[in-house]
């Protein structure tokens, strides 16, 4: 980082939206493994080969890339923020029988369906990492407004998952890649995003990442402590995005959003060319046109 160019705001938000999906791509490949599970089969997973649980093509996406694209989608639709319409986008998503679905995702948008309701009731049990994993359109889209940037990312959440610890995150990771779109030097980036990641700990202590608990599950503390844990203690893309998946747990998942801040930092030009050339050509075409569209629709 320290000797190139500062990536422009094309380049950090393509980076963020290419890094969601190749961080998704490679990490659903050892999604649910342990890290010695993954070392015995694997040694050190460094390239997109699909396979998994789920059996994917080499390159293939899975709902964290899939439920962006739809809230993107959505937003170019209405060239606003408007939340009912990305609810019938990802309730369109659910029916068109996606490869795989959380729970809680699952549950929020059969409610809405049922009900039309925006917002589930307070759950204990809706502390995953779901309303994390998809919130890059709504940042490309607000990330300018501060206020804004908060509004959209906690309705968006809250269709589905209604949890203190998933908005303190979502903020967080949210706030950490609105700041890196805004340019600026990386040397002040680092110790920004550092600032963002101590007050987030501070607000709420479960989600201290250093010493590194070991713990990448889908549980939003847990996919935080990882994401944080390896953006870090890396200093490069790809290195950011293996170390991560290679904690296995919830790994396409952690990937996804490792890969969406890494990518807004070190920005697309830092994406291996070989995982680009690995993913999904539709999905790729997609995102470099959302990407693109949803910065401009916020400006
Ligand atoms: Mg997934
Ligand atoms: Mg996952």
């Amino acid at each position: 980082m320290s000797g190139a160019a500062e990536p422009t705001l094309y380049e950090r938000a393509l980076g963020a939206y290419l890094g969601l999906a190749v961080g998704d791509a490679l990490g659903a490949t050892v999604e649910f493994l342990t890290p010695t599970e993954i070392r015995q089969q694997y040694g050190e997973l460094r390239d997109i080969i699909g396979g998994g649980w789920l059996k994917l093509r080499p390159g293939q996406v899975t709902d964290d890339t899939q439920m962006s694209l739809a809230m993107g989608a959505a937003l170019l639709e209405s060239g606003a923020w408007d939340l009912p319409n990305i609810a019938r986008h990802w309730l369109a998503w659910l029916k068109s029988k996606p490869i795989d679905v959380g729970n809680t995702c699952r549950r929020g948008l059969v409610r809405f369906g049922r009900d039309g309701s925006l917002e589930a009731p307070f759950s204990d049990g809706d502390a995953g990492n779901g309303a994390l994993m998809r919130n890059l359109p709504a940042i490309l889209f607000a990330f300018r407004d501060a206020e804004l940037l908060a509004r959209c990312s906690i309705e968006q959440a809250h269709v589905t998952h209604h949890h203190p610890f998933s908005d303190a995150a979502t903020l967080c990771i949210s706030r950490m890649i609105a700041l890196l779109l805004q340019g600026g030097h990386w040397r002040d980036n680092l110790r920004a995003l550092r600032g963002l990641a101590k007050e987030l700990v501070e607000t709420h202590r479960q989600f201290r990442f250093e010493p590194y608990p070991k713990r990448a599950t889908g549980y939003v503390i847990d996919t935080a402590q990882t994401v944080l844990h390896a953006f870090f203690r890396t200093d490069s893309f790809e290195s950011c995005v293996v170390t991560t998946v290679n904690l296995g747990g919830d790994a396409d998942t952690t990937g996804a959003i490792v890969g969406m801040l890494a990518g807004a930092y070190y920005g697309a030009a830092e994406i291996p060319a070989r995982w680009l050339k690995k993913l999904d050509a539709s999905v790729r075409r997609e995102i470099e046109h959302q990407a693109l569209a949803l910065v401009a629709l916020g400006a």
